[in-house]
Order: structure tokens, then C-alpha cells, then sequence
């Protein structure tokens, strides 16, 4: 069994988390699960390296997290084929990822002597500073899709500004967080800096939240989750930033390449088997090429390669779970009863693991179920438009603002529709929406606050201001 990580103690824990591979339904590893006393050692010992990692100059953190960021990179193979195995997904993406790790880390290694305070002019002869102080010991709660990906973005600015942390991982994927934990001793982070602990959200995630010596909460997951942490976070007025759901449009006008944007719907929403927030799940594509791009679309989808994530040739692994599966096939049984148009797709694969095929869904809109909420499985619906309004208009109907796309070769209709879709991330003429130096977050229900670039660092510390009398 592999124990938690609290400081430089391997304890055992208060139960077991028996790990699934989705590729075969069978458990592949079994964790120890922390209880609230292991949750209470493990915030007490950031707690204590607290004063020391943020007492090092900026410079010496950033040594530490450089090394931190080369060791990782000298295990991407096995990372990845952690993650591939434990979430279902293709391992390439999985190299990807765990190379965007060491690349995150890398990221703010640079960043933490490169975070200023200010000289501010006031009326008074004296001299007024800011400074940019850590928060304190930071909590990271963080889901199955991406998980060391989405730590990452986290623990970069977390200890780049001088926090010490504590991690929750999901428990369906605990394994390459424990890894990072591990690496980030090897590299050289005192003990206690990082502490990793596995354990049921409902508690472990819930105690975290309310704990007093949490300074902040840093969560990714589903908006319902963020909504209960940000009312226990209120009773400690904690800082927290919340990464949450998403039903993100992706707006196709007539006069772009349609097999090429077919190709790029279709990767947008059945990568990672469709458990992305960002997946591009409302195809809104302008009536003259409506049946045009479905038929593309249906072209792509039905000859995608859904297996084995190991395998270098696979395009789609499984879901992660038996539950994901099923809340997939319900979604589109109830596409079918809704009166949406089944093209393709939704069926299992023979087998043991949670595979399904894509599907696509035409003729929907807005007030289907299958339209308005987070199916996060491979399932697109795809929407007809008239006018640029009503493509906008359909693209803002929606409890969510994350992501988006749209596609035109009008660079004036590319800029104005661009402002006036309500997301976070717009890319227009892509699907692509993590670009580690830029800003990556939510509007509406879909969260607070951003990750990624230095904006990050602006949600790990306080803004301290100095006066010195100089009369
Ligand atoms: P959950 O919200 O269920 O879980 C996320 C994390 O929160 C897990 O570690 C979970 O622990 C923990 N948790 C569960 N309940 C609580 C609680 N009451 N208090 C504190 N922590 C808790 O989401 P999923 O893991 O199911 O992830 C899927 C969701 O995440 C989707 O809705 C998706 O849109 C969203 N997401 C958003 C992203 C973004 O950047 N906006 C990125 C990725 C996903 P445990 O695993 O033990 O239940």
C-alpha cells in the first residue's frame, strides 16, 4: 500500500483507496486514505516549515523549484504512464502532460524573483511600500482529469510565492500526486513543504476547508463542490480560487475550411474521453454548412481510435469510472428523448474497462438538458445559427463561461464576436486553452480567480503596505 506523505513521514492512514485502472476496470494500486488526525499532522507540519520556506530569499526558492522542475522531467516516462493508466488516457497526451508539469515548474521557478512590490507616491514626505507576502499554508483540493496537471498549476505559484502547502488529491487518481510529492523531496524541498494526503473529499476535502490553519483553498472541480467550499471557507474568511464546470461553445461561420474545423470540433470535445472542462461540448455552426460539418463530424467520430491508452496509435481511451460511463449513456438516452438528432456514437466497446464510442447529437438548442449541463463524458451537441447575434446569443446561454472557440477567416466578425462571448478563454481559429503563461480561469459559474501566468501569483499572497515616517 502506498502511505501518505506528511513531511518527511510515510504514515499509514486511517483506511485504504483501492485505485482503478478504467482501461480494464480492475484496482491497480491501493493508497492509504488520511482521517482527520493525519489531516491535522499534515497541516501542522506545513505549518512549522512555513517560516523557513518563506523566510529563503526568492532566488533560493526558485533554485530548489528548478531542480524540482528537472527531476520531474527525468521522470516523464513514468508519469505519464502513471497517468495513462490511472485516468484512461492516451499516452501521448500523458507525455504531454507530464512534460507541462516540468514545464509548469519551470514556469515558476522564473516567476518567484520576478514578483514585485511597489514604491507608491502619497502625499506624505515618507517612504510607502508593498510587498507581495505569502498567504501561509495553502490547501490544494484538485479532480481526476488531470491531476498532476491541475497540482501543477497550483503548487508552481503556491511555493514559488513562499506558501507551504497541503494537497488533496481525488481520490479515483492519487497516484502521481504521491509520485510529485516524492520527487519534490528528491529535488530538495524541505520537508513539510509539500505534504500529500489521499482521502475522501466529503472529509478530508470538507475539514480541509474549514480548517483554521488554512489560510487558502485552491479547488478545481465541480461547481456544486466549489459552491459548499467557498460557504465553509466563508467562516474563516479564507482566500480561495475556484476552477469549476464548463459547457463551452465553439461557434463555426460558414466561410472556414469545414473538414478542418470538423476535425478540430471533434479533438476539442473527445480528448481526454470528453472529461474536460474546457471541451468544446456546444458545437454552434452557421446553418449554410450545418449538415455539412455533421456529416464531418460524424466522418471523424466514427473512425477514431477509442483503446488501450498505452497504445501509441489510440485517439481515446476509457471514462474513468463505471458511474462516468453511465452518467454518459444517460445523457444520451435523454438526447433521445429531448428530440435531439442521434448521429453517432454513445455505445460500449466489448471488454472489461469504461470505453465508450463518441457520440454527436444534431437539431439541439438551448433548454435540452443535453445542451445546458456538464455531461463531462464524450458526448457534442451541435447547434444551427442564422445570424452572428444568435450564434453569440446561443454561445451566452449558459450557467458557464470557461472556454470557447470560434472559427471565421472575417478578422472584424473574429474580434467582435471574440468580446462578446462570456468566457474566461477564447481562441479563435483553435481549440487549444492552456497557454501556461497566459491567464486561464472562468466567468460565471465556471469560478474565481485565474491560474496560469503571473496572474497566478496575485492569488498566493497578501499585499502587505509599509509606511516608513522619514520626518
Ligand atoms: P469533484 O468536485 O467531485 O471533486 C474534485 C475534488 O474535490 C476531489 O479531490 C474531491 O475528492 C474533492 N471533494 C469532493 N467533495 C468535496 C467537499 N465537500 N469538500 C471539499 N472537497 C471535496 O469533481 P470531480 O473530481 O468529479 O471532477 C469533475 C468536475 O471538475 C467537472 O465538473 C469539471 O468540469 C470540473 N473541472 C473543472 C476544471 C476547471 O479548470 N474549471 C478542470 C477540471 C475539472 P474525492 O475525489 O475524494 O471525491
Amino acid at each position: 500500500m502506498q502511505p501518505l506523505l506528511i513531511g518527511d513521514r510515510r504514515p499509514a492512514g486511517a483506511g485504504t483507496i483501492s485505485v482503478i485502472e478504467p482501461a480494464l476496470a480492475r484496482p491497480m494500486a491501493e493508497v492509504a486514505s488520511a482521517g482527520p488526525a493525519e489531516l491535522d499532522q499534515a497541516v501542522a507540519e506545513a505549518n512549522q516549515a512555513f517560516p523557513d520556506w518563506s523566510g529563503n530569499t526568492a532566488v533560493a526558492r526558485a533554485e530548489i523549484l528548478f531542480r524540482f522542475s528537472d527531476v520531474v522531467r527525468a521522470h516523464v516516462e513514468e508519469l505519464a504512464t502513471l497517468e495513462a493508466r490511472n485516468v484512461g488516457k492516451p499516452i501521448g497526451d500523458a507525455r504531454w502532460e507530464a512534460n507541462h508539469v516540468a514545464d509548469t515548474l519551470r514556469y515558476y521557478a522564473g516567476a518567484a524573483d520576478k514578483f514585485f512590490g511597489e514604491t507608491v507616491q502619497g502625499a506624505k514626505a515618507g517612504l510607502d511600500i508593498t510587498l507581495r507576502q505569502p498567504l501561509g499554508v495553502v490547501g490544494l483540493i484538485v479532480p481526476w482529469n488531470f491531476p498532476m496537471v491541475i497540482a501543477t498549476w497550483k503548487l508552481g505559484p503556491a511555493l514559488a510565492c513562499g506558501n507551504t502547502v497541503v494537497l488533496k488529491p481525488a481520490s479515483l487518481t492519487p497516484l502521481s500526486a504521491l509520485r510529485l510529492g516524492e520527487l519534490g523531496l528528491e529535488a530538495g524541498l524541505p520537508p513539510g513543504v509539500l505534504n500529500v494526503i489521499p482521502g475522501p473529499g466529503a472529509k478530508i476535502g470538507q475539514q480541509l476547508s474549514a480548517h483554521p490553519d488554512i489560510a487558502k483553498i485552491a479547488f478545481t472541480g465541480e461547481t456544486e463542490t466549489g459552491r459548499r467550499i467557498m460557504a465553509t471557507a466563508a467562516e474563516t474568511i479564507k482566500r480561495i480560487s475556484l476552477e469549476l464546470g464548463g459547457k463551452s461553445p465553439n461557434i463555426i461561420f460558414a466561410d472556414v475550411d469545414i473538414e478542418e474545423a470538423a476535425k478540430h470540433a471533434c479533438a476539442s470535445v473527445f480528448a481526454n474521453a470528453g472529461q474536460d472542462c474546457c471541451a468544446r461540448a456546444r458545437v454552434i455552426v452557421e446553418r449554410k454548412v450545418y449538415s455539412k460539418l455533421v456529416e464531418a463530424m460524424a466522418a471523424v467520430a466514427t473512425t477514431m481510435r477509442v483503446g488501450d491508452p498505452l497504445d501509441d496509435k489510440t485517439e481515446m481511451g476509457p471514462v474513468i469510472s463505471a458511474s462516468q460511463r453511465e452518467r454518459t449513456e444517460n445523457y444520451v438516452a435523454l438526447g433521445r428523448q429531448e428530440g435531439a438528432r442521434h448521429v453517432c456514437g454513445g455505445e460500449r466497446l466489448e471488454g472489461d474497462g469504461y470505453f465508450l464510442r463518441p457520440a454527436i447529437f444534431a437539431d439541439a438548442r438551448p433548454g435540452m438538458r443535453i445542451v445546458d449541463e456538464e455531461i463531462f463524458g464524450p458526448m457534442v451537441v451541435v447547434i444551427p445559427f442564422d445570424t452572428e447575434a444568435e450564434a453569440v446569443a446561443i454561445a451566452n446561454d449558459s450557467i458557464y463561461g470557461l472556454s470557447g472557440s470560434l472559427w471565421t477567416n472575417d478578422l472584424k466578425r473574429g474580434l467582435r464576436v471574440a468580446r462578446a462571448v462570456r468566457t474566461g478563454v477564447l481562441s479563435v481559429n483553435s481549440s487549444s486553452s492552456v497557454h501556461l503563461q497566459a491567464p486561464f480561469g472562468g466567468f460565471k459559474q465556471s469560478g474565481l480567480g485565474r491560474e496560469l501566468g503571473m496572474h497566478a501569483m496575485e492569488h498566493y499572497t497578501e499585499l502587505q503596505n509599509i509606511y516608513f515616517e522619514t520626518n
